[in-house]
């Protein structure tokens, strides 16, 4: 059973960002199904008439796109895939624009991509972009901008940008409908008896190893990028709640505080601005590895960190890049902006500041990260090899 104060973070929950994947808008035979989003909109419609604003991520444009050239479940190229999003695109947000007209709302159509977020400029752009909609009373429609997203600079799938959207307007609440009902206790594929899970408060292994690849040639995400996102979100301060958009009337219900899938609580405080910006809105560039001493330092001491803590350095990166800073063991716990580039770092980790210059020719800082430039994020995930 969950506790009132569960329902609660529903029932109180102002701004939510809700992405609905392919999988929930499209009819079993392909194309998208108007009937499925007359209905989402109608519940869409009324959680604004009680004062809460909404952020669609909307998958779909594939699929759409597909349909409009019988393609089916063929295997299609990158370029490909970009060319059918471009064509499904525009049918899709007409599907939206038509049903909220029916609601007396207006749509807006924002397409991102990861640069949109992880510049500091773009990403300040499109908050106030996304923040002047909602003050209009306007439902954001949002899509990654699947047609120029070569591989640098893609979120990858909506799960992911749901998350960073998220984090990107305050949400208190990211719901992520698919077809699928909640996390369950046990692999359903494999136990008649599987439960979902109301409330987790953790994201602990076991669930995640019931969190299979996707399979399905229209969607993209799957169960393990939506514990990615929950994760993601967990860590910024943010409840997840992912259930299946299928089920109508779903919607009003989440914000009854009635759980009909699972609620992931948060894990801490809510990141504000530019901690968001700095742990999550970064693709990081590299991994810098502490000694234990200093993991205690920046956890407990709240202290900046130091050459001399360094003892592994991975990837490459130049200053100002965000990377993630791990524990001797490899586990991730912190995330942050570095002031060397990972080939000074090579050089000087595990060195006194005092001889920081001996070794580069000068000293600009004496901190690899500053503790204003440092976010925990106690993601707990261990590096892959
Ligand atoms: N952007 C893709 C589309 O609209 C979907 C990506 C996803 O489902 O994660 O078809």
């Amino acid at each position: 059973m969950s506790e009132p104060g569960d329902r609660q973070l529903l029932r109180q929950a102002r701004r939510i960002v809700l992405k609905i994947g392919t999988r929930v808008l499209t009819k079993p035979a392909g194309g998208l199904d108007p009937k499925v989003f007359a209905r989402l909109a109608g519940e869409v419609a009324e959680a604004r008439r009680d004062q809460r604003e909404i952020v669609i991520v909307s998958s779909g444009a594939i699929a759409a796109g597909r349909k409009l050239l019988n393609l089916g479940a063929a295997r299609l190229t990158l370029p490909e895939k970009q060319a059918v999003a471009a064509l499904g695109q525009p049918g899709l947000i007409a599907h939206w624009g038509r049903a909220f007209h029916r609601q007396g709302l207006l749509v807006a159509q924002v397409l991102l991509t990861h640069e949109d977020v992880s510049d500091r400029h773009r990403y300040l752009n499109s908050r106030n972009t996304l923040l002047a909609l909602l003050a209009k009373g306007i439902i954001p429609v949002i899509n990654e901008n699947d047609t120029v997203a070569v591989e640098e600079i893609k979120v990858g799938d909506n799960d992911k940008l749901s998350a960073l959207v998220a984090g990107l307007v305050d949400a208190d609440l990211l719901v992520l409908f698919s077809d699928i009902t909640g996390l369950c206790d046990h692999d359903p594929g494999l136990h008649a008896q599987a439960q979902v899970i109301p409330v987790l408060r953790e994201l602990s292994r076991a669930v995640t190893e019931y969190a299979g690849p996707s399979i399905s040639p229209v969607s993209v995400g799957g169960m393990s990028s939506k514990i990615e996102a929950a994760r993601t979100v967990q860590a910024m301060g943010i409840p997840t709640f992912i259930g299946s958009g299928k089920t109508p009337g779903i919607l009003p219900r989440i914000f009854e505080g009635k759980i009909q899938g699972t609620l992931i609580l948060p894990s801490g405080k809510k990141l504000r601005g530019r901690q968001y910006w700095i742990a999550y809105a970064q693709k990081p560039r590299g991994e810098v590895q502490v000694d234990a001493g200093a993991r205690k330092a920046l956890v407990e001491g709240k202290k900046s960190l130091l050459p001399s803590g360094v003892i592994q350095v991975q990837g490459r990166f130049e200053p100002g890049d965000a990377v993630r800073v791990l524990d001797p063991q490899g586990v991730e716990f912190a995330r942050g902006l570095v002031r060397f580039s990972s080939s000074d770092l090579h050089r000087i980790k595990g060195l006194k500041t005092s001889a920081i210059e001996a070794v580069l020719g000068a000293c600009d800082y004496e901190e690899v990260i500053h503790k204003d430039d440092l976010v925990l994020t106690g993601l707990g995930m261990r590096q892959e090899a």
